[in-house]
């Protein structure tokens, strides 16, 4: 039997590759390109991870998947059960083991990995997702709301999602108040339907809501109600906050003004919420020229200039200050990036945006850069090379160099400290400066993952459980009168 093979015989196999969309015809079309794992690749897979007796891929999980224990499960073939060992910490599966950054995390910590390629934790995750998905197969239902309280949950992002999710697994009534008309945040907005598409976040998202999560689009709070509101007068007796980093950070060279000029923000909105790719079917029209430079590194930068390729331009480029080891986006990311035809313009620098006598975008002005000691954050700091200036005729620009939260929450409720940066403070819990209201994701971290969002989602599910119980103990002993 496989599942009997010896450790020496699991480390002959080699790593196997997930099939994926030809590069030359998936660069102009919006489907998948990743297509993962088929069966048999999935459970010659299965075959090498050799059970550690310490798993370092579970400490390498921000959210402690059991993920040896899932991995036993579909080398029997138990594909059903390996989706539920997983969802015991993952409600997201589909989506995690599609977007999550593996290679720097459980998978980089997997042993094999020293002489051979690390076990596709991610890819195997995703096929059992998609398993249970695609045979109807998924078992969850409401749970009761055996518990009186009620909880916010502000944003429904995957902070939201994982937050509302474990709270309603141990019987709380969740409301999820989204100021979109859909739910997923960045899931949804940010990254594209060639990388997750929206039938998987929708499945996702019904499965929350089959825990009994409700959810309430088109409400802002700050402005539809405030955080003081929702538990001063609507009965929320615990909030969390996951609103997410959704305002668009700029470079502050001249030029950024110009017509021509996008956030990456505004253009991936447009492309995958409002179905600009498909205008005008769709009323949301993406104008964009012969010439397409997108500037930044990470994987939003990474979305946009793939997404600008799909659309049709002779050219697409990417700008990036740092060199390529530098580049925060997935490795998977820029390697398909490169198979599609993305140019790349690294250790480069925009200085100037220039418009032609429209007043539309025609060049951009780059200075060459070159490396550095390392900053802060243990990266080489990029210097600009003297007398390096260069022009690029480019006729559009997409700036992705970082989000920072909407300061909406802050201005509409007193008492909630914020960092320097922007983002809301949070203890170990997540707990804020304020009674009974959690932060988590990119609005207490900034720009992050979806996995450290719902690592944050879930630990204060956990913090809000605790504070309620001993909120209901103090009511309990007050009405009682007994000291506690
Ligand atoms: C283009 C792009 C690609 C990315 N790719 C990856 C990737 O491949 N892998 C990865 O791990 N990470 C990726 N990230 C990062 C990741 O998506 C984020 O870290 C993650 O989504 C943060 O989750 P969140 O729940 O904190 O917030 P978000 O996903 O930002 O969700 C916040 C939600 O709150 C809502 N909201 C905001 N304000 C209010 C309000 N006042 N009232 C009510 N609702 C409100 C928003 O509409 C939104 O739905 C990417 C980010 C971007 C932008
Ligand atoms: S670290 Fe790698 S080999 Fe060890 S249990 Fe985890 S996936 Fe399997």
């Amino acid at each position: 039997m496989p599942n009997t093979l010896k450790p020496s015989e699991r480390l002959k196999i080699p790593r196997q590759n997930p099939l994926e969309q030809d590069p030359e015809v998936r660069r102009r079309n919006f489907e998948e390109v990743s297509l993962g794992f088929n069966e048999d690749l999935v459970l010659q897979e299965a075959l090498r991870c050799i059970d550690c007796k310490e798993p370092l891929c579970i400490e390498g999980c921000p959210v402690r998947i059991d993920i040896p224990a899932f991995i036993k499960l579909v080398v029997d073939k138990d594909y059903l059960g390996a989706a539920q060992k997983i969802k015991e910490k993952d409600y997201l599966p589909a989506i995690t083991g599609r977007v999550c950054p593996q290679e720097s995390q459980c998978e980089a910590v997997c042993p094999i990995g020293k002489k051979h390629l690390p076990v596709a934790i991610g890819k195997i995750e995703r096929f059992v997702a998609d398993y249970e998905r695609l045979h109807n197969m998924f078992n969850g239902s409401v749970v009761e709301q055996k518990r009186k309280e009620r909880v916010a949950i502000v944003g429904s992002g995957p902070s939201g999602l994982t937050c509302a999710a474990e709270l309603a697994k141990l019987g709380y009534n969740v409301t999820i108040f989204e100021a979109l008309h859909a739910a997923g945040g960045v899931l949804r907005y940010g990254i594209p339907e060639f990388r997750l598409p929206k039938s998987i976040l929708d499945a996702e998202i019904e499965n929350v809501k089959k825990l009994g999560v409700e959810l309430v689009p088109n409400f802002i709070i700050g402005r539809t109600a405030t955080v003081d509101e929702l538990m001063d007068e609507l009965g929320f007796e615990a909030v969390f906050l996951g609103t997410g980093a959704g305002t668009p950070t700029f470079l502050n060279i001249p030029g950024e003004n110009f017509p021509g000029v996008y956030s990456a923000s505004e253009f991936l909105t447009r492309v995958n919420f409002m179905k600009g790719y498909r205008f005008p079917e769709y009323d949301t029209p993406v104008k964009l020229g012969r010439r397409v430079a997108v500037v930044g590194g990470g994987d939003t930068a990474m979305d946009a200039v793939r997404t600008a390729m799909r659309l049709g331009p002779d050219k697409a480029y990417l700008i990036y200050r740092r060199s390529k080891e530098e580049m925060p986006a997935r490795d998977e990311e820029v390697h398909h990036a490169e198979q599609e035809g993305i140019e790349f313009h690294v250790l480069t620098n925009p200085v100037r945006i220039i418009a032609g006598e429209n007043k539309w975008v025609k060049a951009i002005e780059c200075v060459k850069m070159e490396l550095g000691e390392p900053d802060a954050d243990g990266r080489r700091r990029p210097i600009p090379i003297s007398n390096s200036n260069f022009i690029m005729d480019v006729d559009t620009v997409i700036i992705a160099v970082g989000q920072r939260p909407n300061p909406i929450l802050q201005a509409t409720t007193p008492g909630l400290n914020m960092s320097k940066r922007g983002t809301v403070v949070v203890d170990g819990n997540g707990q804020t400066s304020r009674e009974g209201v959690f932060a988590g994701g990119d609005l207490s971290r900034g720009g992050a993952t979806v996995i450290l969002a719902m690592e944050d989602g879930q630990r204060s599910a956990a913090a809000i459980h605790d504070y309620l119980k001993v909120k209901g103990q103090k009511a309990k002993a007050k009405e009682q009168s007994i000291p506690i």
